[in-house]
């Protein structure tokens, strides 16, 4: 097996199909036509593996799907528009009226949205858990659960989850673990050797990684891929092909950049962490990170994104700090080149662990950028932060 520097630059290229030519092609498509009665019958049965309708996706789609599931250590993928889909097609794919399905109160929000919206209205109950719950999540497992639904660590309070403990408790009782594993880009962290049975990402952020497209994926064990093409053909999600290739070309320089997100954003984290204005910075790589020790124990890196919690301060404080900054733009998303902060109110979107700062949050998603500049335009901030406390 090649290592993965190795498998990144190889996965899903075959210049012999291409002419030669590096890349795959972007096929534009909607309908495929068929030579004959007997192929176009053929091409008909599910799980649609091969080129059969857009919808199902083109030679791009399925190249890009090659290189992600080599990425993630599984067997398959199925790409989706948004990462918010392919966390949706995951979830459809288990569950039904009935059901119930345990998530960590860590969770990206429009997933809690998701499960509190559509989810609940089709008759799917659920129930948030401690992200660092670890093998106690047995208690929590009832008759009707399916899923555990993980994040970690989660991407804006950052606790990393024992994924391990939570994956032999729940395939004890044969319920299956879902991961959004967006936040290690699913480079940092190998989800199938950690217990986890599908792994989703929001591949928008770090292997697009140019800000430029919208994309999720959905990776499995070979076992599971029927079930989630199936989810994914049935409500009728596809990705655009310039988006797939796009995804595609971003995975081509995934490891220099995931390494320089890590040096960069520890850097800054380092720093800010023995700043006076700083009550606590949330860096899985630093210790004080709940789950701090999981991390050592299952990543082998960190992606640049991580909490800092500042000290109480007057209201407009955090206005100064965030309006004057130069290098840092406002904006929701993470893993593009660019660096970002935004405020965060974590107290507001949990409900079963009490957030334990009175201060105010934010996050910093550090780009590519040199990171004495990054920190330059930082310190300027906090002193506008100091004024206005
Ligand atoms: C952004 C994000 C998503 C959703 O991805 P989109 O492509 O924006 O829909 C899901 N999970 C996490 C952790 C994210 O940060």
């Amino acid at each position: 097996m090649p290592k993965k520097d190795t498998l990144l630059v190889n996965a899903g290229r075959r210049p012999e199909e291409n002419f030669g030519l590096v890349n795959p092609a972007v096929y534009h498509g909607s309908t495929v036509t068929f030579p004959t009665l007997a192929a176009l019958e053929t091409s008909n049965a599910a799980p649609f593996d091969g080129v059969h309708y857009g919808r199902t996706g083109t030679p791009t789609t399925f190249a890009f799907e090659e290189a992600v599931a080599a990425l993630e250590g599984g067997e398959r993928t199925v790409t989706l528009p948004s990462g918010l889909a392919a966390i949706a097609c995951a979830l459809l794919a288990f569950l039904e009226a009935g059901d119930h399905v345990l998530v960590a109160d860590s969770v990206y929000f429009p997933t809690r949205r998701l499960l509190g919206g559509p989810l609940k209205r089709f008759g799917v109950e659920t129930t948030y858990y401690d992200p660092l719950i670890g093998a106690g999540i047995a208690e929590l497992i009832r008759p009707q659960t399916k899923v555990v639904f993980v994040e970690s660590p989660g991407s804006l309070t950052f606790e990393v989850q024992d994924v391990p403990a939570i994956a032999e408790a729940a395939h004890a009782k044969g319920v299956a673990v879902v991961m959004d594993n967006t936040w290690s880009a699913g480079f940092y962290f190998q989800p199938f050797a950690h217990g986890v049975d599908v792994s989703v990402q929001a591949a928008t952020k770090f292997i697009v990684g140019h800000s430029d497209a919208m994309l999720g994926t959905v990776t499995v064990p070979a076992r599971l891929y029927e079930r989630i093409r199936g989810a994914a053909n049935g409500f009728g999600y596809c990705a655009g092909p310039d988006d797939c290739y796009l995804g595609l070309r971003g995975l081509r320089s995934l490891s220099p950049r995931m390494a320089r997100h890590q040096e960069n954003g520890l850097k800054l984290a380092r720093w800010l962490k023995a700043r006076p204005e700083v009550e606590a910075v949330l860096h899985p790589a630093l210790p004080g990170c709940p789950g701090h020790n999981l991390w050592k124990r299952d990543f082998t890196g960190a992606c640049g994104l991580f909490g800092v919690v500042l000290r109480p301060a007057a209201e407009g404080a955090v206005a100064a700090f965030l309006d004057g900054l130069e290098l840092f733009a406002l904006g929701y998303s993470w893993g593009g080149y660019e660096s970002l902060i935004i405020p965060t109110e974590p107290a507001k979107l949990r409900t079963v662990t009490p957030w334990p700062y009175a201060g105010p949050s934010i996050r910093i998603h550090t780009g590519l950028e040199d990171a004495e500049d990054l920190i330059a335009d930082l310190e300027k901030g906090l002193a506008r932060f100091t004024a206005a406390r």
